[in-house]
């Protein structure tokens, strides 16, 4: 698989992509990511990207050229699936989005800045838009890295115990279990005993009773959308 993020500050993206399950990903070769600098078509000698908004609202917007010829480039080389652009007023990432576009071949994540992108790269050159939640953020450079992280850990060996990911919450429409780690008590506080027990059937039913009352008490909606 092949993510490209396009953005006009790729020193946001540095650390995430570099460390932790994403970054061994990457050293792996399970995953190819790479983070393009729209500047580079950039217009005139300051490789201006934005400019000011029609209808003289406050903020710059991020211009249609430099995005379009940055998509361009990329286009020539191979076929994307999606050309995702990161907006609070998208779709909501959820696990059921991150699991279909882990299945995904070559994608694009653009980053927006300022006071957003021309609605004309929105209206043409966007398959679709993805939102990190109902809060704005000062560009999409975080968001694009936590969809990236979202899909990447899904990839197969890219978590050395597959099923790690699969037990994780939301995968199965609930929340995870609790769990712990030695010492079985600490400072008076103990390990439940079915998990001391050591007999995994009577652990998992304890996990999926849990799994089912956690979600009851703290995400009841997710239940409700069966
Ligand atoms: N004027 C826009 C906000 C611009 S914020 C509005 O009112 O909707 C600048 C950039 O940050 C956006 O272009 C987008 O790429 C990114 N961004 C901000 N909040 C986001 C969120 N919740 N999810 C995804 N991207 C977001």
């Amino acid at each position: 698989m092949r993510i490209d993020i396009l953005t006009v500050v790729p020193e946001l993206l540095e650390s995430p992509l570099s460390y932790s399950i994403v970054g061994r990903a990457i050293k792996k070769g399970l995953v190819e990511i790479h983070v393009h600098n729209i500047r580079k078509y950039g217009k005139g000698p300051h490789l201006q990207v934005d400019d000011y908004s029609y209808g003289g609202d406050a903020g710059m917007v991020m211009m249609v050229e430099p995005i379009y010829r940055m998509i361009e480039e990329l286009r020539a080389e191979r076929e994307y699936d999606e050309i995702i652009y990161m907006s609070p007023d998208g779709e909501i990432l959820n696990q059921g989005i991150a699991n279909e576009l882990s299945l995904k071949e070559n994608i694009i994540l653009l980053c927006g800045h300022y006071k957003g992108i021309d609605q004309r790269v929105r209206d043409h050159l966007v398959t679709r838009e993805i939102s990190v939640g109902d809060y704005v953020l000062s560009g999409g450079e975080i968001p694009a890295a936590i969809v990236a992280d979202s899909i990447v850990r899904l990839i197969p060996g890219a978590i050395t115990d597959e099923t790690s990911a699969l037990s994780d919450c939301f995968q199965d429409g609930l929340l995870s279990a609790p769990i712990y780690t030695r010492p079985a008590e600490f400072n008076g506080w103990k390990v439940p005993d079915v998990l001391l027990s050591g007999d995994p059937k009577k652990i998992r039913v304890w996990q999926d009773e849990q799994a089912i009352a956690r979600t009851k008490e703290l995400r009841p909606g997710l239940l409700a959308e069966d």
